[in-house]
């Protein structure tokens, strides 16, 4: 029973079979869910078409089961909620926010290097002087053939506190440049998409792994431009393999699925306090 204002969400992308890292977001996102007495939907995000395929999200069920995680109501998905993402991209584009880039990635790669080491949390930055004079965005009606980017203001400090990091502060121009909102095969982009449900869905705290942690910096400069409160953040740390290499999708090895099928407890394997 929901008793207290809590409402925290599963947002799983189904691409490929979960492991160990997805299991301790997960359950971290269910047990503070359930400790507060709160809600907690599941959103399966679903937008890259090409990507997420239905087995994906069978697997992803069957862990669920097996980590004896639930949700409340019907699971939430992004592939059949165009019209909030699209009214979103309208309400930015109204405030000229965003603007129609033409520039393909592979000229923003021979165009930068990536700035910093830490290459699995750093993008190149998009060069200023490529975008459009403002008031480029009235031209288009519709998102579609074009990627859409969020202009940045070089140097805005963008502070959140975080349940596990404490206090975090990312720099635009800096840490992280325009951003796509909207992809030129006419997707939505993570960004918008996550930031457009989280609000409609009344999400007051957002569990994920610390990859996320620059996108959450710029999700903020969404909300506020949506006019929306960010949620709290709980960022968990990501899980390695014995080569501090982090699990990817793809290592069977550390899939749920092999644990599940070898008769392994969920309790065995994750051990929550670590
Ligand atoms: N769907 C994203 C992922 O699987 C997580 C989104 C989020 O928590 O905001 O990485």
């Amino acid at each position: 029973m929901t008793t207290s204002t809590y409402k925290g969400r599963l947002a799983p992308t189904p691409t490929g079979e979960f492991h160990l890292g997805h299991a301790r977001t997960f359950y971290t996102a269910w047990r503070r869910a359930r400790d507060a007495g709160g809600s907690l939907a599941l959103r399966i995000e679903d937008l890259d078409a090409q990507r997420c395929r239905p087995e994906f999200v069978e697997g992803m069920l069957a862990d669920f089961a097996w980590m004896g995680i639930d949700w409340d109501g019907e699971p939430v998905v992004q592939s059949r909620r165009r019209g909030i993402y699209e009214a979103a991209w309208r309400r930015l584009k109204e405030q000229d926010l965003i603007y129609p880039c033409t520039r393909s990635r592979k000229e923003l790669r021979d165009c930068v290097r990536a700035p910093h080491e830490e290459e699995e949390m750093r993008e190149p930055l998009y060069p200023a002087a490529w975008r459009p004079e403002p008031g480029a965005a009235a031209a288009y009606a519709e998102p579609a053939g074009v990627t859409w980017r969020f202009r940045t203001s070089e140097g805005e400090v963008v502070r959140f506190s975080d349940v596990r990091k404490g206090e975090v502060a990312f720099t635009a121009g800096v840490d992280f440049g325009d951003f796509a909102v909207w992809r030129r095969d006419d997707v939505p982009a993570y960004e918008l998409a996550v930031v457009a449900d989280d609000l409609e869905m009344g999400i007051t705290e957002v569990v994920r792994g610390e990859d996320l942690l620059l996108s959450t910096a710029r999700q903020i400069l969404l909300y506020r431009a949506l006019g929306g409160d960010p949620p709290g953040w709980c960022h968990e740390p990501l899980v390695r393999d014995e080569n501090g290499k982090r699990l990817a999708k793809r290592y069977d090895a550390l899939s749920l699925r092999s644990f599940r099928e070898r008769g392994t407890a969920f309790f065995q394997c994750y051990d929550t306090d670590s």
